[in-house]
């Protein structure tokens, strides 16, 4: 998912400055003018004097704009990505390399059964690391259920990767507190906004499916669930608008129910938004006409045809954006 404009991050930044500017000044006063210090404070009146010179956010050697995700994280930097020196690009890959280790490790295993459900899910980050959030957790005792989170974060790279993280951690917290699924987003969502930059936000479809084949279903701005059922598809659209966004929203559910084989197909922007190499969108017409033709299929062959069919679609076009697929059927 692609963030804010130039003129949002850069009066963001601004103030982000400014507050460097004022702590490395009162830092000086009191331990004296170190040479680190110092050299801080060049760095951030430099890149001051480049936002009121119109020129802030362009790299040193090739003038294109460098990314903003990394003018967010570090506003400092004066180099696109393919203008970092040797020793900068060694340090990024490394980094980069060890976030999608910690990614991985947070993942789910890709099959999964709880509850009389069957999970299964493609999980394919458009670089390293994604910025797609996917995870289930089921509870054994008492009653019998099985919790399904789908998202999607703003942004992409490490940043989006982090903020993927935060989301796993914070739904693993909260569902293990016990509460209804709308307070669970509404907590979620206040949690979110006051850790993260109001810049950064998510796309998230919370479901909880219990034994007896009712599901309720939190959608927050994320692509509509396709249910699969016998008498035919329904598109689960959204219920409220993406976590992160506003402090302070209300989040509404919708109860389904899915019989014996009936299932439910997840998906992240990466699919209905992808692209052919004449620059036309695979769209929701698509999924949902290879959708109905599939029903009765076990999760991980649902899956299996979403991604071949989105892989013909494509042909040799580049792949611009994190994709998760995800199946859910009613086994038992
Ligand atoms: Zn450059």
């Amino acid at each position: 998912m692609n963030l804010m404009n130039a003129a949002v991050r850069d009066n963001f930044i601004r103030s982000q400055l400014q507050e460097r500017q004022r702590s490395l000044s009162a830092a000086i006063g009191q331990y004296g003018q170190t040479e680190s210090l110092v050299r801080l404070l060049q760095q951030v009146d430099a890149a001051l004097e480049r936002m009121n010179a119109g020129r802030y956010g362009l790299c040193e050697v090739c003038h294109d704009g460098i990314e903003s995700d990394r003018l967010l994280a570090d506003p400092l930097i004066t180099l696109c990505l393919d203008h970092l020196t040797p020793q900068q690009q060694r340090s990024l890959e490394e980094d980069i390399e060890l976030a999608a280790k910690i990614q991985r490790k947070l993942l789910p295993p890709h099959r999964f059964s709880a509850a009389g459900w069957e999970i299964f899910y493609h999980y394919e980050p458009a670089g390293s690391v994604s910025g797609d959030y996917c995870d289930f957790i089921s509870s054994e005792s008492g009653d019998r259920n099985l919790y399904i989170l789908l998202g999607d974060v703003s942004g992409k790279g490490i940043a989006a990767s982090m903020l993927m993280a935060h989301l796993h951690a914070l739904f693993r917290g909260l569902i293990s507190a016990g509460t209804t699924l709308e307070n669970l987003a509404q907590r979620a969502n206040r949690i979110f906004c006051e850790s993260t930059i109001s810049t950064h936000y998510a796309t998230l479809v919370l479901a909880r499916a219990d034994e007896d084949g009712s599901v309720i279903i939190c959608n927050s701005g994320h692509p509509a669930p396709l249910l699969i059922h016998a008498s035919g598809l329904h598109a689960l659209d959204a219920t409220g608008l993406p976590i992160g966004m506003f402090c302070e929203l209300e989040y509404a559910t919708q109860k389904i129910h899915l019989q014996l084989g009936d299932a439910l197909l997840l998906y992240t922007d990466g699919l209905t938004e992808a692209r052919d190499s004449s620059g036309n969108e695979y769209g929701e017409d698509r999924l949902k006409q290879l959708a109905s033709r599939v029903r009765n299929l076990p999760p991980q062959d649902l899956v299996t045809v979403c991604i071949e069919d989105l892989r013909s679609f494509r042909g040799s076009a580049l792949v611009l954006d994190d994709l998760t697929v995800m199946g859910v059927r009613r086994s038992h």
